[in-house]
């Protein structure tokens, strides 16, 4: 067993970071999908396919074209808000038509968004800072969730570089959950990011080249200003402290998480 899939078995974040952290992107997805598909590994975590939570924004786009040689044990997930712009389903229906990629699509709960909307208005994310996380929590989180239920692993295309919440995003690390979650591209800068975007000619959001460096639920997205940063067009309204949607929420767990997660399953 290799040195990578004793640290993923063991949950060892800081060896995981420390060993590994610095490799390039490909040779990161293809350790851990590799690690965890290892028969020990397999038999003592149960691991199913892994998941890539995809919005289809720059980042995200280039990720799963890294991810492509690995496709059959990695589901992309996208969770469909019910307020996505246009733009972003023609974008996912680009990647269908030219790499064959299957998209599994989360949706929230009809009746809780319903019933949130009847009790607040459909637009009450912009009166308050709770009303925007209930949203969220509803039409996002929950439903990432539903996909990630039973997983041990998954695949982010979150950057450093992307905001002041995200700087200390970690190539490896485990969710609230406990689960490991991978962020390869954690390292690469905007720059990198379009290199190899425009180097592979992959399909991407129409709406970056009309001054949305950030794509998410379309009422909660504008373009920015020159030298505005690349998230002051999410939930502009807000500080900027304040201003993500708990997807990614970091809780730095240690491995004792994960083991008593394995003791509970045996
Ligand atoms: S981004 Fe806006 S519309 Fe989308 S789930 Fe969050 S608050 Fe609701």
């Amino acid at each position: 067993m290799s040195a990578l899939t004793e640290a993923i078995l063991h949950a060892d974040i800081q060896k995981l970071n420390q060993d590994y952290g610095h490799w390039d992107s490909t040779s990161i997805a293809g350790g851990v999908v590799a690690a965890l598909n290892h028969k020990t590994v397999s038999d003592k975590l149960g691991v199913d396919k892994l998941i890539f939570a995809s919005s289809f924004g720059l980042e995200d786009v280039a990720l799963q074209h890294i991810l492509m040689p690995w496709m059959a044990h990695i589901d992309v997930v996208v969770l469909d808000t019910g307020r996505l712009p246009e733009a972003t389903f023609d974008v996912m229906e680009r990647w269908r038509a030219q790499f064959g990629l299957k998209i599994r699509v989360e949706r929230p709960v009809r009746q809780d968004v319903a019933s949130w909307v009847e009790a607040h208005g459909v637009d009450a994310f912009y009166d308050s800072v709770e009303r925007r996380l209930e949203c969220c929590q509803l039409r996002k989180i929950l439903p990432l969730e539903r996909a990630l239920a039973g997983k041990r692993a998954w695949f982010t295309g979150l950057r450093r570089g992307q905001s002041m919440a995200r700087q200390e995003v970690q190539v490896f690390d485990l969710d609230p959950a406990g689960r490991l979650k991978v962020s390869p591209l954690a390292h690469w800068s905007l720059q990198d990011t379009w290199y190899y975007v425009k180097k592979h000619r992959l399909p991407y959001n129409r709406l970056h080249d009309e001054g949305f460096p950030s794509i998410g639920c379309e009422p909660c997205t504008r373009a920015v200003l020159p030298g505005e940063d690349i998230r002051a067009g999410r939930w502009w309204w807000e500080q900027e402290s304040k201003k993500e949607c708990g997807l990614h929420g970091s809780s730095r767990l240690t491995a004792k998480h994960w083991e008593a997660k394995d003791a509970h399953k045996s």
